[in-house]
């Protein structure tokens, strides 16, 4: 795999090694991740990028606690989430995840303001604070004049803000956002990538699932996959697929930034019936408890890259 990524001085937020998931459909194993190692640190902007099938939801789904992989190891601010219980994991998720749908996955009958303040209902913590937090998730994403709204009154682009007022809300650690434009059209997906550029510059660390290299590009690094494992992991800057397009874009041929919005409708299309299932998933898994239990998952418990590597050989 090529790789030019610089040394940074702190320890990653997320830490992976030899990550693996593998479902069985039939006879078959499908590959989902086959091995995937991938460090990002705190206010990363990383885009992942891959064709349809290569694991970029997988993947996903796994760095947000949504599912766990079949073997391998991913320390998320030190807690090693392989090592936890699906509910354990659900509490992590609610602490340190926010995450973004290609579909918004809003509560139709529900305001924007009670759509936001959702999350929050599942958190002891902040429950007295709720509004006046949703409010304030809601003044970031510019959605003031928008609070009492319904989804069916606003916009593509206003309801992704919702959607993500909804996943700033629990200040999480990282936001992840799998493919956030896809069901947007041009002119709203700058706004929202704009927006995206904003949480970055204010210290939030970013991953987004993204087959426009338009998009990709105001990411700060792009890791692609194929086949489930990781082919290239470069600064946006000196990733050579990127600059192959932006190249092709200077000199003229800019119709094919709308080939690449069409090929990535068909292409997102396909996957958004998978990540309807996780989804529903999620939406039934029992919550009422993630937070009255005495188990609390491992904070603090720091593991060296080498401990990491140490268990996962053994
Ligand atoms: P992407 O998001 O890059 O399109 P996915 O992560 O959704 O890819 O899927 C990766 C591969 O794993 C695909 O071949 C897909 O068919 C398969 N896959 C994903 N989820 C499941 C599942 N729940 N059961 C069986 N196969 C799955
Ligand atoms: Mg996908």
């Amino acid at each position: 795999m090529s790789t030019t990524q610089p040394q940074n001085p702190k320890p990653p937020i997320i830490q992976i090694r030899r990550l693996k998931k593998y479902y069985k459909v039939g006879d078959e194993t499908v590959r989902a991740l086959d091995g995937v190692d991938l460090d990002i640190h705190e206010n990363e902007f990383v885009a992942i990028m891959g064709a349809s099938g290569s694991g970029k939801s997988t993947l996903m789904n796994i760095l947000g606690c949504l599912d766990k992989p079949t073997s391998g190891a991913y320390v998320l601010n030190n807690k090693p989430t392989h090592k936890l219980g699906m509910s354990q994991l659900a509490r992590v998720r609610n602490e340190e995840i926010g995450f973004i749908f290609q579909t918004f996955e809003l509560l139709n009958r529900a305001s924007a303001l009670r759509n936001v303040m959702l999350p929050m209902l599942y958190s002891r913590a902040n429950i007295f604070n709720a509004k006046k937090r949703a409010k304030k998730a809601l003044q970031q994403v510019s959605l003031t004049d928008r609070v009492h709204h319904r989804p069916n009154q606003l916009s593509g682009g206003q309801r992704q803000r919702v959607a993500i007022a909804r996943a700033l809300v629990n200040d999480p650690s990282i936001l992840l956002a799998d493919e956030p434009t896809g069901n947007l059209d041009s002119k709203t997906t700058v706004e929202i990538i704009q927006l995206f550029k904003e949480l970055h510059a204010q210290g939030q660390t970013i991953i987004v699932v993204t087959h426009e290299e338009d998009v990709a590009g105001h990411a700060k690094r792009i890791v692609r996959l194929r086949d489930g494992r990781m082919i290239s992991d470069h600064p946006t800057e000196s990733d050579p697929i990127h600059n192959d397009w932006v190249d092709r874009m200077a000199k003229g041929q800019g119709s094919q930034a709308q080939v690449t919005k069409a090929e990535h409708k068909l292409n997102s299309d396909a996957d958004q019936q998978h990540q309807q299932a996780l989804i529903e998933e999620t939406k039934t898994k029992p919550r009422k408890r993630l937070f009255g239990s005495s188990k609390k998952p491992p904070q603090n418990t720091p593991q060296s890259i080498n401990e990491i590597e140490s268990e996962i050989k053994s």
